[in-house]
């Protein structure tokens, strides 16, 4: 039997219309929530995120401001700015969108944003408090695998997790969520030995690898839930041929636009997963949506508990 599609877009929608509800109470309270984002210099992907980001705070009725300093903006520079938005009462979370110009301490910077405000949850506090379950800001796209299993009703409490990758961004904070929600979880990295052997022992099996459809077959037990955080971009025809052949959807795409989208699993595996989130579409629509409700969330907790 084929797996069940996760459907990341209708997740993040029913995240974001409860986000836009809360900031519509916090609004009438008098603390609308406010994001800031620095995007410095010209990198059109960046470019891209951004623009997605902005829209979606004016969709959920945030405050939100773009800061674009020059390609050339220095480290002294940025760490200002980033000083400012720390000390405006109305900016409730900070984003950093990466990579940075070359000549930029980035480790520096991310470090100066105000635990309180950021949204990212890379704050080595957050960190902390992620590990050792206190309250606090999680990074976005990890905090999305969970809300995925958790509005699907796949249980994670007593199940085996297997986590391939251990990225700070992704691999370790799903890891550390999945222990939190009282999985038995294992994280894999490129030194594991016997990979799809481990794998195969999930009962949820999260892919983090950044590597096009390197989760195949027989990694997955038949019956798992597979989720795919992977985003890569593939452009040759064999590649190609190899995940999608005989789909005339991706077909008629990838001749009109010469690429497409790939996740860290193969496709092919939804034949073996019982559930499995597709590329696009899955874990990707929700890292924009923990965002917006991440900002909410750093304004109740710097902002409401001084109004209560
Ligand atoms: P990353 O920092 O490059 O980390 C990749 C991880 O995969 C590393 O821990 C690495 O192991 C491991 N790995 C690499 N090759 C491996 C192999 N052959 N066998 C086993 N493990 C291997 O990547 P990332 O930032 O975590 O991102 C992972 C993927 O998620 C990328 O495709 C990225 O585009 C995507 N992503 C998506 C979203 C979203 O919104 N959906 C957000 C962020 C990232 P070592 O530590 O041993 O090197």
């Amino acid at each position: 039997m084929a797996a069940t599609i996760l459907d990341g877009n209708k997740i993040a929608a029913q995240i974001k219309s409860e986000v836009a509800e809360q900031v519509q109470k916090l609004t009438a309270a008098g603390c609308r929530p406010g994001l800031a984002v620095i995007l410095a210099g010209h990198n059109p992907a960046s470019e891209i995120y951004v623009r997605n980001k902005v829209k979606t705070c004016q969709q959920m009725g945030m405050l939100s401001e773009n800061l674009t300093p020059p390609d050339s903006v220095t480290t002294a520079e940025l760490l200002q700015m980033v000083d400012a938005l720390n000390r405006r009462d109305e900016i409730d979370g900070i984003l950093v969108q990466l990579p940075l110009p070359p000549q930029v301490d980035s480790k520096k910077v991310l470090l100066a944003v105000s635990p309180e405000k950021d949204v990212d949850g890379f704050h080595p506090l957050n960190v902390g408090n992620l590990s050792t379950q206190r309250p606090g800001l999680v990074p976005c796209t990890p905090a999305g695998v969970i809300e995925i299993l958790r509005r699907s009703n796949i249980a994670i409490e007593g199940r085996n997790a297997v986590v391939i990758g251990r990225s700070d961004i992704v691999g370790k904070p799903v890891a550390m969520l999945l222990l939190n929600n009282n999985a038995t979880v294992t994280v894999c990295h490129s030194k594991t030995r016997n990979i799809a052997d481990v794998a195969r022992q999930a009962d949820i099996l999260v892919a983090a690898i950044g590597k096009a459809g390197f989760v195949t077959e027989e990694f997955v037990k038949p019956g798992a839930t597979v989720i795919d955080v992977g985003i890569n971009k593939i452009t040759d025809r064999h590649e190609f041929e190899k995940f999608f052949a005989g789909d005339a959807v991706r077909e008629s795409s990838f001749a009109e636009k010469g690429s497409t989208l790939v996740g860290d699993v193969d496709p092919h595996v939804a034949a073996v997963a019982g559930a499995i989130t597709p590329v696009p579409g899955g874990v990707g629509p929700l890292t924009i949506a923990m965002l917006m409700s991440n900002t909410v969330k750093a304004c109740e907790m710097r902002r409401g508990q001084r109004r209560s």
